[in-house]
């Protein structure tokens, strides 16, 4: 691995730092992406300095395909250098202990993911979402049993309120666990974290991984002639191409414009705009290519904003 090229921040008031621009395997690391793209895409992250790879248990297709692809690639001899996280919550299995923020459920979905993943633990495991079925209480206390039991180094939440994630950074600080991180959408397109939830995380200590910081690849040049048959948006599962509507890309074409006069990409202004907040730990980015990772992580050669560039980011995005 190389550890000059991108600056490493620390995750909130913890020992964890985490580098600038992360890897997620979401997409492209499943059915229908030949293995050697997706083996060439992890050894270029790590060429990158990239110390921090983003699964799920879900993650495919079919589901449990990303993570076992990982554990088949992630050279095992660099376990120490990498942070390795995934989540639990959603459909694994049949029948009513296939999903949910049971103890059931949680500490046997992350067991399967260890197998997949061929580890004994994970660095960081994650609530994937809240589950309003199942008492809070009970949610933190498998966060705090898997710390204890050595199956996960650090444990945080996903897609939480501002207030259950208040809730249960103090329950688990009452158990003797520290919630690490909350992992949140955030974009030029999605700006909702700013209102309350950074605070939040903020008073609590907590880093904020971000994740969609392209937003599915919207904030790129990729749509500006169409939509490509090897995209995303054609893919049609999570971006669709009524997706990409007229006014997204009169906004990407005005941040072009804003971009060229920064000696950016479009990608590389949006990640450097997530970034400009001192509280925001990492973006998770996504990447179907080796290349589109290799200039993503490039946009840290440019982190600094000045006011008439945020200025003129708001304008845009207001019209
Ligand atoms: P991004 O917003 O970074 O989107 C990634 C997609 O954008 C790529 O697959 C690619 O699409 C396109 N892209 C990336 N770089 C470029 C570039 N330089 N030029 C042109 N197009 C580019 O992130 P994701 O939506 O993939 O999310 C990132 C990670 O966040 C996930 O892998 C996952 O780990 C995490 N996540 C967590 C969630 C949660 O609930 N906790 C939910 C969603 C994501 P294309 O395929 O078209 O080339």
């Amino acid at each position: 691995m190389k550890y000059e090229r991108q600056p490493y921040r620390r995750c909130g008031r913890s020992g964890l730092l985490l580098p600038a621009v992360s890897l997620g395997l979401w997409h492209n690391f499943g059915e229908g992406k030949p293995l050697e793209t997706q083996r060439a895409i992890v050894h270029k992250a790590l060429d990158l300095g990239i110390t921090h790879f983003d699964l799920a248990d879900r993650y495919g297709p079919p589901i449990g395909a990303a993570e076992a692809a990982f554990g088949r690639i992630f050279p095992k001899s660099l376990r120490d250098e990498a942070v390795i996280t995934t989540k639990g919550f959603n459909p694994m299995w049949d029948g009513p202990y296939g999903t949910g923020g049971s103890r059931k459920h949680l500490l046997a979905t992350l067991d399967r993911s260890l197998a997949r993943l061929q580890l004994d633990f994970v660095d960081i495991f994650y609530l994937h979402r809240d589950d309003p079925d199942t008492p809070l209480q009970e949610q933190v206390a498998v966060l705090d049993h898997m710390v204890r039991t050595g199956r996960a180094l650090y444990v945080g939440v996903s897609n939480f309120s501002p207030e259950r994630t208040a809730e249960a950074a103090a329950l688990l600080r009452d158990l003797g666990t520290p919630l690490l991180v909350h992992q949140p959408s955030y974009s030029m397109l999605k700006r909702d974290i700013e209102d309350e939830l950074l605070g939040v995380l903020e008073r609590e200590g907590m880093g904020c991984v971000v994740y969609s910081p392209l937003a599915q690849g919207l904030l790129t040049d990729r749509y500006l002639n169409g939509i490509p048959a090897d995209s995303r948006a054609a893919e049609g599962r999570f971006l669709t191409p009524e997706g990409v509507t007229p006014e997204v890309l009169a906004f990407v074409r005005e941040l072009s414009a804003l971009a060229t006069a920064r000696g950016q990409s479009v990608a590389q202004l949006a990640l450097a705009w997530a970034l400009r907040d001192p509280r925001v730990t990492s973006v998770l980015v996504g990447a179907s290519s080796p290349e589109q990772l290799e200039s993503n992580v490039a946009a840290v050669d440019r982190l600094d904003f000045t006011a008439e560039e945020l200025a003129a980011i708001e304008l845009a995005a207001k019209k």
